[in-house]
């Protein structure tokens, strides 16, 4: 696939444009324009009618320069070989830029999880896990919750692991997946960790223009585990949500959605259809709607030129990964709407999944409030370090967020150099 808006073109284009600006020589800027390991596995699963299925699973391992690969498994019926790719190389850019030491990969399955049943979906993602093998592992591959997957499904993917290895290694091997539930191994704060650090980023935002948050009106597309968070912490902040879209529809409230009712709705339905005390609206009403912050927080490639020319907002934060395209960047930077780029707004999720990792390899358990202080302490001083950057290079926020990760991943290359 060569498609200008290729999720995997589109991360090797900023990449270009940081790389222009960062002294990184040309054979390290080839060898990051790829991904190190595809690896594709057919596995068969008995569904609950007693057929078989064949599903086809992905784990893609862009880059382990910088410590373990570490990244989300997707399970959604759009799952491919490019998007994963390109989600594998944007979590490279992510853990570098946020100091973690971490590699970046992806993975998931092509399938629709809203269409199984709950034991079905166990099967499906026990013999997943078991096929990937020694492919992943605590020192060595790192998944965690992304579209379609919880931390039910990483308490079956680490049970599935451990179940793998030795009995005396049983205990080292809860670190194979983060995003667990808290009794298995999970830390708090994880869940609400991507939602949350996307806050972080647009209360840096809102602090240096002096923007009082007090108010103030979000739109957000996805109402799934990064929308909710965002949408709930940033009520808490006194903005109210007043359009919300999901992929079964857009809904519109101008006295702002009450987020907890909401969302235990969408736990109980599955998404935000036939949710009460609301008009419905269409996806182009819902990108027209006049307010103060959009978060997309769904998939990729959501804000293109239209949806951008349509936008009535003062600032975008990406929760979602890659959710504006080239032409949407450029209508955007245009219209002079900033954008906190998808690599720094949603990175507090890979964060606070590292402090799980770490957790797990000490025997810890950390508070709340430890999470959440060190969360905001790793969020605000990257996202000063990003703003530095783009003062002293004068270049735009996503530029600037490739370009500190790639210096760290440069620096990373030039003391270790390349075997043999
Ligand atoms: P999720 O499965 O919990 O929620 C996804 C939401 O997107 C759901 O509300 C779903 O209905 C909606 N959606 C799906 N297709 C849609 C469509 N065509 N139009 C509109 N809405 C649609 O997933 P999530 O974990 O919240 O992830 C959302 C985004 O955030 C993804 O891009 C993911 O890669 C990114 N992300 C997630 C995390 C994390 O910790 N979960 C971390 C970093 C980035």
């Amino acid at each position: 696939m060569n498609d200008v808006n290729s999720l995997f073109h589109v991360v090797q284009s900023h990449l270009d444009l940081a790389a222009a600006l960062v002294d990184v020589p040309e054979h390290i800027h080839t060898i990051l324009r790829q991904p190190k390991n595809e690896i594709i596995i057919n596995f068969p699963v008995r569904m609950d009618d007693g057929r078989y299925r064949l599903f086809k699973g992905y784990r893609i391992q862009h880059s382990n320069i910088l410590g373990p690969y570490k990244g989300g498994m997707r399970y959604h019926e759009l799952a491919s070989l490019d998007e994963l790719k390109g989600l594998a190389s944007l979590m490279t850019w992510k853990c570098s830029l946020l100091g973690l030491p971490f590699g970046g990969a992806k993975g998931g399955i092509k399938f629709t999880p809203r269409e199984v049943s709950i034991s079905e979906l166990e099967r499906i993602t026990r013999r997943f896990f078991h096929a990937l093998g020694s492919n992943i592992g605590p020192d060595y591959d790192i998944p965690a919750p992304d579209v379609g997957t919880n931390d039910q499904v990483m308490a079956w993917a680490m049970d599935t692991y451990m179940n793998t290895v030795g009995t005396v290694s049983r205990q080292n091997a809860m670190g194979v997946v983060t995003g667990k539930p808290v009794s298995c191994g999970g830390t708090p704060g994880r869940t609400k960790a991507t939602g949350q650090g996307v806050v972080h980023c647009i209360e840096e935002w809102a602090e240096r223009h002096h923007f009082d948050l007090q108010g103030k009106k979000l739109i957000v597309q996805g109402y799934g585990n990064v929308g909710s968070h965002t949408a709930a912490l940033l009520g808490q902040l006194g903005v109210s949500t007043v359009a919300v879209g999901d992929h079964a529809g857009y809904l519109y409230n101008p006295e702002g959605f009450n987020e907890h009712r909401l969302l235990n709705y969408v736990r109980q339905r599955g998404s935000i259809a036939g949710y009460p005390n609301a008009e419905q609206i269409t996806r182009d009403e819902f990108f027209a709607t006049e307010a103060d912050i959009f978060v997309p927080a769904a998939l990729e490639n959501q804000v293109g030129a239209k949806e951008a020319t349509a936008l009535k907002v003062r600032l975008v934060a990406e929760g979602a990964n890659g959710p504006t395209t080239p032409d949407g960047d450029r209508v955007l930077a245009e219209r002079g709407i900033p954008v906190i780029p998808d690599v720094l707004a949603n990175a507090g999720g890979v964060t606070v999944s590292y402090y799980e990792w770490v957790q797990n390899r000490r025997s810890e358990k950390w508070t709340i409030q430890e999470v959440d202080r060190l969360l905001e302490q790793a969020m605000r001083q990257t996202y000063q370090r990003v703003m530095e950057f783009c003062v002293t290079r004068r270049c735009d926020l996503r530029t600037a967020c490739y370009g500190v990760a790639l210096e760290r991943l440069a620096h990373a290359y030039a003391e270790r150099g390349i075997f043999p």
